[in-house]
Order: structure tokens, then sequence, then C-alpha cells
């Protein structure tokens, strides 16, 4: 079956009685050239294991299928399991997997359905966790060479600003850390049904074999970041401090012996700065 014809997929969705939720991000690629390109550039060949986020009715699926020793999806929606039994039949490596992406235990799945195999990540994420699905993939260390993601631009131009600039966030920093982003290709909003309000951009993540910069707790480092960014209006100490509950006092002290301005903005704060900073931080508490 055609999975970018309008026509098939409309009366496939009617069949099933199914209709999009918005709640889930569920705007599915029609566009026959997106699917077949994001595979291509990812990576992957004959003895790799793919992990594909939310599959939808399988556009993308079977694409990976067609290149991948074997595919795992994990897909929120119960709604979409049966339907995705019919359009992806012909493919045998294929396993589907009803859960929330977030509340995976993604070693354990590598560790179970993949041994052996180099292990990627595939998926025109659902935008409404594409941040914290992407923090998640990178922070928790999952054995994988390389995440290609589907993402709204917005999100894209987080993912590869350069942290210490303005585009800056907490999502910049853990790209940054972990992998080495390239965007890959833009495709338009009429390239999906139904059509978000916004163009989107295939980005690659590659892993990095070790970081950047040293710090002495990556977690701490990461709490301290995310604290940083959180309120983005205040500067780098009271957002530090509100979001770790510490006093300001050890925050101020630490950036002083950084060498920062005491009204410093996360956002003017380089990824060496940030490391120095969240080491600095970590020894005033102790
Ligand atoms: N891969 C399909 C495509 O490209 O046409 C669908 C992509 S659509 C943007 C996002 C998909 O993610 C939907 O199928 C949605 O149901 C699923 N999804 C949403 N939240 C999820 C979550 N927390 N865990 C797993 N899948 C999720």
């Amino acid at each position: 079956m055609n999975l970018c014809d309008y026509g098939e997929i409309t009366k496939l969705l009617s069949d099933f009685d199914f209709r999009f939720s918005k709640s889930l991000g569920q705007n599915f690629i029609i566009n026959p050239d997106v699917c077949p390109k994001m595979a291509d550039m990812s990576g992957i060949d004959g003895e790799s294991g793919v992990i594909e986020i939310g599959p939808g009715i399988g556009v993308l699926t079977a694409e990976l299928a067609k290149r991948a020793k074997k595919v795992v999806c994990v897909e929120l929606d119960s709604r979409l399991i049966p339907l995705l039994g019919i359009t992806l039949a012909e493919y045998e490596n294929i396993e589907i997997i009803n859960a929330d992406v977030l509340k995976t235990d993604l070693h354990a799945l590598i560790n179970e359905k993949f041994a052996g195999m180099k292990v990627f990540v595939c998926a025109n994420l659902p935008y409404y966790i594409t941040s914290p699905v992407i923090m998640a993939l990178l922070e928790s260390r999952i054995d994988v060479e390389a995440i290609t993601v589907m993402v709204q631009k917005e999100a894209a131009q987080r993912m590869c600003a350069q942290v210490g600039s303005r585009d800056s966030g907490a999502v910049t920093v853990a790209v940054n850390y972990y992998s080495e982003a390239e965007k890959l290709f833009d495709v338009s909003a009429g390239s999906f049904m139904p059509a978000p309000k916004v163009d989107s951009c295939v980005m690659k993540l590659t892993v990095r074999s070790s970081p950047p910069v040293a710090v002495t707790d990556e977690r701490f480092f990461f709490k301290t970041v995310r604290a940083a960014f959180g309120q983005r209006r205040k500067t780098a100490s009271n957002s530090i401090s509100a979001g770790l509950g510490i006093p300001k006092q050890a925050v101020i002290k630490a950036i002083a012996e950084c060498g920062f301005s005491p009204d410093i903005r996360a956002e003017a704060l380089s990824m060496r700065d940030l490391a120095r900073l969240s080491d600095a931080v970590k020894n005033n508490l102790c």
C-alpha cells in the first residue's frame, strides 16, 4: 500500500475511524521523497538496529525496515497498533511496542532487542516533546551511533545554535556536549497530513566518543544547565539558585570565582564557562 497517497491514507484512517490527535503531535508525512532520503542519510545499513519513536502509520518505518536488520518502534497511541499491523504486514524485521518513549527503558530495550548490532535512532518526533526526548536520549547515554530526527525549524535552530549565543538553551548544551549536530535538509509544512503551521528540518546528531569539556559530575552539570536556562530572563545566579533550590550566596560566590560578571545570563556562557561554573557551584555546596 502507498503510505504517501492521500486517497489511500484517508480510506485507511476512515476504515479504522481514526482521528488525528493534536495533543500527540500527529502530523504524518505524505511527501514520498522525505522518508527514503531521511533513511538513506541516517547511516543505517543491513547490520543495523533502529529505534523509531512514533511510527504513526508506518511511512518512515517501511523505509527503515528496507535498509536495516531490525526496527523497533515505540508508539504511544494504541489506536495505531492494529493499523500498523496492516500497513507493515509485508516486513518481518519490525517490532512495535505500545508505550510512551519517555517512560521506556531504552538501555534494556537495546540489550534485549539489538544484541551485537550497531544501533541508530530515527524519528519524525512529536513536536510537543522534542526537547525532552532529545535530552533523554542523549543524557541517558544509550549506546547509539547517531540520532536522526525531524523537528520543527525553531527546535532545529536551538539544537544547532552556538552555546553562548542568544539562541542557545539547555538542549543546545546537551546536543553539543554529547554529539556533533548537522542539519540534513528542510521539509515544508505541506509534506505532512494534516499540515502543521511551520516548516520542519531533519537533523543528524552523531554521538561523540568523548565530550568536548570535562566536568567533575555530569549529572550535576546538566542539573545546573537546566536551572540556568530555566528562567531565561533572569540572571544565571537567580535561575541557578531557584532551579537547584540552593542559597543564592553559594552561586554568587561561584560566579565570582569563575571571574564572570555578577549579572551574567546563561545564554552568554560558553560550554567551557558552564562546565567551570557547575564545578564551582558544586564545590561551594560541599
Ligand atoms: N512517523 C510518522 C510519520 O513520520 O508520518 C508519525 C510522526 S508524528 C509527527 C509523531 C508520532 O509520535 C505519532 O504517531 C504519535 O502518536 C507518536 N507519539 C506521540 N507522543 C509519543 C510518546 N510520548 N511516545 C511514543 N510515541 C509518541
